[in-house]
């Protein structure tokens, strides 16, 4: 064998075993994280470590607020915050998904007594697809909201169709009959499509921000969205656009004819207090409502134009 044939051969076996101690390493973080959510999760939720954080999405046709996203974060004291992604898959797994969503609701119930009916906005809360497949789970969830008159929404993903999509629907049309909004998550990250779509009672549909943050920059982002939004006000559902960072993605929403908005541009998720301060504060809603932002291609390009939205219903 020639020294470099050799030499080659060790690099490659270093290579490998490089890569085995970093999977190794890697899952070994991972199950010490697990570990770690399964154990300290009810201490957390006494402690305060896990709270509720509230992003407000901007509605483009009246320009006033549409609703609120519930968010959970876990400050964790010796890991910081803990990755949300994680987190869920986590409970999911152990089972513990359903109890902490319940926790949710009763802490939003709470939240929105103490903010008073200064707004009563509709809070969305994220429902794991395991959970709306379960029985017991919804009819809890129904007992604590209709206890309230607070408005309630729940954002579910395609995923809540794969295990049981009969239990999944029957359990939709429950939620949906005590007026409770069903909202459509992560649209177009998946494999849904809208012709599924027609068979949920779902209120909007939210776009994935996959689609939305490229859309200035991209020439076939925006026609993804443009398409998207038709179709959804085909089937009579609202459209809210994930991920919005920028005045000019908001002002090419709007000409889409985009219902919501929501994202970092027009807030980041808030504690239940800096929200009532935000939505108080006029300058916000005048910052949000104004158009004053030039786009490529041009206006006339992507405005909804009633003439022509009239032919093509035609
Ligand atoms: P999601 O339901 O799609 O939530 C939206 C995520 O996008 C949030 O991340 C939010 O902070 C982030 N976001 C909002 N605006 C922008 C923006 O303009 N740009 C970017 N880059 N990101 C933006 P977060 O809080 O880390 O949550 C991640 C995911 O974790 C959520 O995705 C949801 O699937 C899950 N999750 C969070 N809270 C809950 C919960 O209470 N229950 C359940 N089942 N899942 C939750
Ligand atoms: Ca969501
Ligand atoms: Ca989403």
């Amino acid at each position: 064998m020639k020294f470099e044939e050799i030499l080659s051969a060790v690099k490659a076996s270093i290579w490998s075993l490089r890569d085995r101690c970093i999977g190794y390493l890697q899952l070994r973080k991972q199950r010490r994280l697990s570990r770690l959510i399964i154990n300290e999760l009810p201490e957390a939720l006494l402690n305060g470590n896990i709270y509720l954080v509230y992003q407000p999405k901007f509605n483009l046709q009246n320009n006033n607020y549409d609703g609120v996203e519930v968010l959970l974060r876990w400050n964790h004291v010796r890991f910081g915050e803990i990755d949300r992604g994680e987190l869920f898959r986590v409970v999911e797994k152990s089972g513990q998904v359903h109890s902490l969503t319940l926790w949710i609701l009763q802490r939003v119930l709470e939240d929105q007594v103490g903010i008073g009916d200064q707004m009563l906005l509709p809070f969305n809360i994220n429902v794991s697809g395991q959970s709306l497949c379960n029985d017991e789970f919804i009819s809890a969830f129904c007992t604590l909201a209709t206890k309230s008159l607070a408005s309630i929404g729940v954002e579910i993903t395609e995923t809540a169709f794969i295990a049981d999509a009969r239990a999944a629907l029957a359990n939709l049309v429950r939620l949906s009959s005590i007026g409770i909004r069903i909202s459509i998550d992560d649209y177009g990250s998946g494999h849904s499509s809208l012709a599924y779509l027609k068979e949920l009672p779902a209120d909007e549909i939210k776009i994935d921000r996959l689609f939305i943050s490229g859309m200035t920059k991209s020439n076939r982002d925006p026609l993804i969205v443009r398409s998207t939004i038709d179709l959804a006000h085909a089937l009579g559902m609202q459209v809210v656009a994930e991920g919005v960072e920028s005045q000019a993605t908001l002002a090419l929403l709007r000409m889409m004819g985009c219902d919501v908005a929501q994202g970092f541009y027009i807030s980041p998720a808030l504690l239940i207090a800096d929200l009532r301060v935000f939505i108080a504060d006029p300058q916000n809603l005048h910052r949000l409502s104004c158009t004053g932002v030039s786009v490529t291609p041009s206006r006339a390009f992507w405005a909804r134009d009633e003439r022509s939205a009239g032919a093509d219903r035609a």
